[in-house]
């Protein structure tokens, strides 16, 4: 069915699904990083970037939080800009693993099989594929970059984050070396896990995630600077990866009950992607079992429900202003 939704629509929708959200109680604070035990859990926003760039924020959307795995996302980009999505899936893979995003025994499992640069193997395996090989700061200013270009503005390096991640990442070393046993990690272990940690403590807003959102959802076009950021056929790719792995084991019960491809991060944010449509994104510390933030999810389902939107729903949807 072909149908329109008026920009004010997604407006007053964003606003109840806020209102609505932030009464909600549950989840805790990740403890497993010291940094983010710490942080207020009353925190709370929601903001959404249309592909004609409006933007529409609610809450604390200028509070720069832990990105921790939605750093995925943009990396996986950046993966498949500098080495296209096919040398993605090779060295890489689409897959998801059904398996939480530490999964050791998912690396075992699927040790001559690659899975996805969306959980935590695949992601470090996405850092040390990004060019130029060894050289720790280009690579990092490369990852940097690239999140400046699709978000329109600079996200910040969190010093105490990063420090309390690399006290602590000792999963994710073993990841790294069992990874390195594989053949699957393309560049020295020790930088390309470095290089993970420290994209996870990068420091962004709700209303910057929304913006790299909308980017995805508008083709790669940032419509905030109006730049080309990657290919076109890359948005496909990355949204089908967000869609079937975003949310770790619990993919599957996220993008039925919201009906929009999505990626969490143990920070309390959440990036969604309404292809053609918007980006969204919402924060709040407190997570589920699965370590994903209670009241991101509610708020963003609660969104899509108002507006009666879903990626699989057939309709042929069109915002007018
Ligand atoms: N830095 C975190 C880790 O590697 C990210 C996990 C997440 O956000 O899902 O454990």
């Amino acid at each position: 069915m072909e149908r329109t939704i008026t920009v004010s629509d997604i407006r007053k929708a964003a606003q109840e699904a806020y209102n609505e959200a932030k009464g909600v109680k549950g989840g805790a604070n990740a403890d497993y990083i010291p940094y983010l035990a710490n942080i207020d859990p009353e925190l709370f926003g929601l903001s959404i970037t249309l592909t004609d760039g409006t933007s529409f924020n609610f809450g604390d959307t200028e509070y720069r939080f832990g990105i921790e795995s939605v750093s995925k996302v943009p990396t996986a980009i950046l993966a498949m800009i500098q080495h296209t999505p096919d040398g993605v899936l090779e060295r890489i893979g689409a897959d998801a693993t059904g398996l939480p995003f530490n999964s050791i025994f998912a690396i075992l499992l699927e040790n001559d099989h690659p899975s996805t640069p969306l959980v935590n193997a695949g992601a470090i395996a996405a850092c040390s594929m990004i060019a130029p090989q060894g050289a720790t700061d280009d690579k990092w200013k490369a990852i940097t970059d690239n999140i400046t270009a699709l978000c329109g503005s600079a996200p910040e390096l969190i010093d105490e984050l990063y420090e309390s991640e690399t006290a602590t990442n000792f999963n994710n070393r073993a990841i790294s070396w069992l990874l390195k046993n594989y053949g699957r990690i393309y560049d020295d272990v020790d930088i390309s896990l470095d290089l993970y940690t420290r994209q996870c403590s990068l420091g962004i807003t709700s209303a910057q995630l929304a913006v790299m959102g909308a980017t995805i959802a508008n083709r790669g076009l940032n419509p905030v600077t109006a730049k080309q950021v990657f290919d076109p056929a890359i948005s496909a790719k990355i949204t089908t990866m967000m869609a079937s792995v975003g949310f770790y084991q619990h993919t599957g019960d996220w993008l039925y009950t919201s009906g929009i491809p999505a990626k969490t991060g143990v920070g309390g944010g959440v990036m969604g992607v309404m292809p053609g449509l918007f980006g969204i994104a919402a924060f709040a510390p407190p997570l589920d079992g699965a370590g994903n933030s209670v009241k991101a999810q509610t708020a963003i389902r609660l969104l899509m429900s108002k507006l009666d939107l879903g990626i699989f729903s057939g309709d042929k949807v069109s915002v007018v202003s």
